[in-house]
Parts: C-alpha cells; structure tokens; sequence
C-alpha cells in the first residue's frame, strides 16, 4: 500500500477580504479512510470542502490530492467527486441516464457509459433500474444514485455536503449504515461534512472537530469523546453537563473546584495545569453518574450528592433524568440506568447520585 495520502492539506487558509474562514488547516487522508469534519454553522466546513473540490481558491497554504498539489488543478480536472445535500439528481432524466452524465460529459462511448452505469447501480444495490425515471425512487434510493453517479467515475476522493441533511429522521438513521457500508465495499476515501455529531461518530474512521476555521482535534469517535482535548470537543461532542468552575485549592494534579451554586468537585485530575484561584470549565457526561437509594452505595465516588428528580425524559434505552442537588440547587444531566430498580422514578423521588473523579473533564477557561 502506497504512504502517500489520497488527500492532504497544509496550512490550508481561506480569507473573505478580512475575515479569515478557514486558518491554518493541515491534515492528512489515507486512502480508503472515512474522515468527517464536524464543527457548527458558520465554521468553516464548506469553504474547506469547496477548497479542496476547487469551487473555491486557496489564499494560503496547499492542497494535494495522492502528493500532487491542486492549488493549479481546475475543478474539472480534479479527481474528486461531491455529493451536495440535494443531490442534485436531474429530473427529467432516467437513473441511468443520471449516472451516466459525467461518463458522456467525458466523451466515453454509448456501450461503455451503458456497462459502467450497469456495474454501479449493482454495487449501490439499484441493478436493473436503469430505465426507470429518477422520481420513482424513494428518498434513501435517491442518495444512492447520487453516490453511483459519483463512483461511477472513480474519483480518488469523494466529498460529501451533509447529504442526509434533508432525510426524515428514520432514513437519516438508516443512510448511516448504508453510507459508512457503501464507503468500505468501495474502500475510496470519503470526506464527509456535517454539523451532526452523532452523523460523524456513527460513520467515521476519523472526525476533525472544526471551529472558527481551526481544526480543535482530530482523532477516532473515541478519542474525541473520551479524550477530549479542549473544551469546544467536550462540549460539541456527545453530551454533557457543563458548568464553570474556580479553583479551591490545587494538591499536586488533584483539584478541588467549586462552581458558582457550589456544587464542590474532588480530585479532579489537572489536565491544564490550573492553580488556585482560576476559573475553568468542567464536563461530566451523563451517563458517568450513577444513582442510588443508598449512600453507601457510592462510598469511594468523591462527588456525591442527594438530588430530586426534576423531570424524566424517556427515549426508550436513551431515556434522562433531571437531577436538582439538595445541598446547591445545581442541575445534572443523568443518563436513566434501564433496571427495574430505578425504572419507575418521577419527579419529585429523591436519589443519591456520584461520580468518579477521572469522570470530570476539566479545562481552563478562556474568556
Ligand atoms: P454551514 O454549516 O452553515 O454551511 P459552514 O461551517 O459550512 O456553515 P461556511 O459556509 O464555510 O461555514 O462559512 C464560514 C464563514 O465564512 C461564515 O462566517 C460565512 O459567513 C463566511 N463566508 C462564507 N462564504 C463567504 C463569502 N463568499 N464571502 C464572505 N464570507 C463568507
């Protein structure tokens, strides 16, 4: 297997007269790989990808395709494809004539556009819908023949713009499976926007966590969800309860933190090496709570507490509680355990509740 990337970028930057869309972006794509980049709207992450489609110019750095600079390289000459939120499917035409366009714009002949078309909508699971127009497809149909009209013609890199961002979503759910499946039969290398993190965490290899133009971190779902390394990824990625916080005191790594309803956090591990006295910005995800009726359940958590239960959300295995402390009025987010044991809490029941240590997040807070 060859070391050179199918896509790099270094130092990639993008300026609308003053205003800098994208800073000082680098990284690198091996072949094959489904890499997302996930940030807020307004970030960025169009600018980026039509940088690398070649809709968009470059103001700094360089953008290589299999270690050849594209910086010169019109769109059209570029071997990549993009798939657009709409699809961009052309209705008057059949499917077959849909996936064949760029193959004709090409000048390839009749049979071969016919047999390419064929062997394409096979692997997008369509075979023998060639003739049948466009409109009788349903809508996760449609996203494949968008994604056959594109592989038909072997790009090196395909880039996506929130395709599944105008499905229902049940089908949304659905076209993850398909999409991150598609992605591994054809093994061509997939770069994938989205604002949905639980689009970019479902399908992707690898995830870059984009705002304000910078990429915050890139790494597996896991990295990003377990090691945050700022506080934008704790916060974007997966959910959390969030609060600011001031230091206690700091005893070597271990913090103590206080947060504004005085909610106390023990033993917290210091990442950014915070010292008494500065203010910093704490996650603790949901389900790193655990609940119970006795508190000596809990003997060793350091942060425990006895809070009311505000209100439930059920969503079936996803289901949350709303905790309200007794002691600081401080509200928690908890991820309901599906026991019968505490199945059956409403608002109003009080619970003890605690967290491990290394359950804290914790970051220096920037103002
Ligand atoms: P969304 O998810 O909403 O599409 P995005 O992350 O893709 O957002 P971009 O569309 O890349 O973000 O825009 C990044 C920033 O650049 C935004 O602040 C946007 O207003 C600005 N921007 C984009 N295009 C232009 C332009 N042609 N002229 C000036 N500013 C622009």
């Amino acid at each position: 297997m060859s070391d050179i990337p199918d896509l790099e970028c270094r130092a990639l930057c993008k300026s609308y007269n003053d205003f800098q869309a994208v800073k000082d972006v680098s990284f690198s794509v091996p072949k094959g790989t489904f890499f997302s980049i996930l940030g807020p709207s307004g970030c960025g992450k169009t600018t980026l990808l039509r940088m690398i489609a070649g809709f968009q110019e470059a103001t700094g750095g360089d953008l290589l395709i299999k270690g050849k600079s594209m910086l010169d390289v019109p769109p059209n000459k570029r071997p990549v494809s993009m798939v657009f939120q709409h699809l961009a499917l052309f209705p008057m035409m059949n499917i077959g004539a849909n996936v064949g366009f760029g193959l004709r714009q090409r000048g390839v002949n009749k049979s071969d556009i016919q047999v390419q078309v064929e062997r394409v909508l096979e692997r997008v699971g369509l075979g023998g819908v060639a003739e049948r127009p466009v409109d009788s497809l349903s809508g996760g149909q449609k996203q494949r023949v968008a994604i056959a009209r594109c592989m038909v013609l072997e790009p090196d890199v395909l880039l996506l713009d929130e395709p599944l961002g105008a499905l229902d979503l049940k089908l949304r759910e659905h076209m993850k499976v398909e999409l991150k499946k598609l992605q591994s039969e054809f093994n061509t290398t997939f770069v994938y926007i989205t604002h949905d993190q639980s689009e970019a965490l479902v399908m992707s290899d690898q995830i870059a966590v984009m705002n304000h133009g910078r990429f915050e971190q890139i790494g597996t779902a896991k990295e990003l969800y377990y090691q945050p390394d700022t506080a934008f990824v704790a916060g974007f990625v997966g959910e959390a309860n969030t609060h600011t916080a001031r230091v206690e005191s700091a005893n070597g790594e271990a913090l103590h933190l206080v947060t504004p309803d005085g909610l106390h956090l023990r033993g917290v591990d210091a990442g950014d090496r915070l010292a008494k006295g500065d203010r910093a910005q704490i996650f603790v995800r949901p389900e790193a709570i655990r609940l119970s009726r006795s508190v000596a359940d809990l003997a060793g958590l350091q942060n425990t507490g006895k809070g009311r239960v505000e209100s439930v959300l059920f969503n079936g295995a996803n289901s949350q509680l709303i905790l309200r402390d007794g002691a600081n009025g401080a509200e928690m987010s908890v991820a309901l355990p599906q026991t019968a044991e505490f199945r059956d809490l409403a608002k109003g029941d009080d619970i003890h509740f605690g967290w491990a240590p290394d359950q804290t997040r914790c970051y220096r807070q920037v103002s």
